[in-house]
């Protein structure tokens, strides 16, 4: 079964989205949808801090938080900032395909050389920095962090709509990624 749901035209929207801000963000990035003008932001997109992806979104339209493989497992307070103060009532968790985030530990040696010779650590201490972390950031595998990751904000946060996308870093488009009883 593929777990990716295309999106070029409104009709490929889900029911459930249609109409409602996730619908709003594949319109404005997959479909051209013409921008309306916010003077606050509408929703929370978190999405991976990798430079491949850009976003076809309007001014004001939302409050972004890029981290590695788009875990907001850390960010927790700004997500809880986003949703008290800035009454935001909807989140976006926009994973890639190709994330550095994915098998951390193949990247390792890369990783120690880089931080000794960019950065002037000693290599132990940058050794240690790496198994100290990597284990918090890994996200095995792309698409299952993101419905992972989906499920535990919607337990956080249950008054809020939360969807799960992919962004393919091929053709720079927005993926509603499919869930089991999803419509
Ligand atoms: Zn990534």
């Amino acid at each position: 079964m593929d777990r990716l749901i295309a999106i070029s035209s409104e009709n490929d929207i889900p029911l459930g989205y249609r109409g409602t801000l996730i619908g709003h963000l594949l319109e404005y990035h997959n479909l051209s949808r013409p921008y309306e003008a916010f003077t606050s932001a509408q929703l929370l997109i978190g999405m991976c801090m990798d430079n491949r992806k850009h976003l076809r979104i309007p001014d004001n339209f939302a409050f972004i938080i890029r981290t590695g493989g788009a875990n907001l497992r850390y960010s927790e307070f700004k997500v809880s900032y986003a949703i008290a103060v800035g009454n935001v009532r909807c989140i976006a968790l926009v994973g890639h395909n190709q994330c550095g985030m994915v098998n951390l530990v193949s990247r390792k040696e890369q990783f120690i050389r880089g931080l000794v010779t960019n950065a002037g650590w000693q290599a132990a201490a940058a050794e240690e920095h790496f198994n100290n972390f990597a284990p918090m950031f890994e996200i095995n595998n792309e698409i299952d962090f993101i419905l992972s990751e989906v499920q535990r904000l919607r337990h956080r946060y249950p008054s809020v709509l939360v969807a799960p996308f992919l962004y393919k870093v091929e053709d720079n488009r927005l993926y509603l990624i499919r869930e089991a009883a999803a419509s």
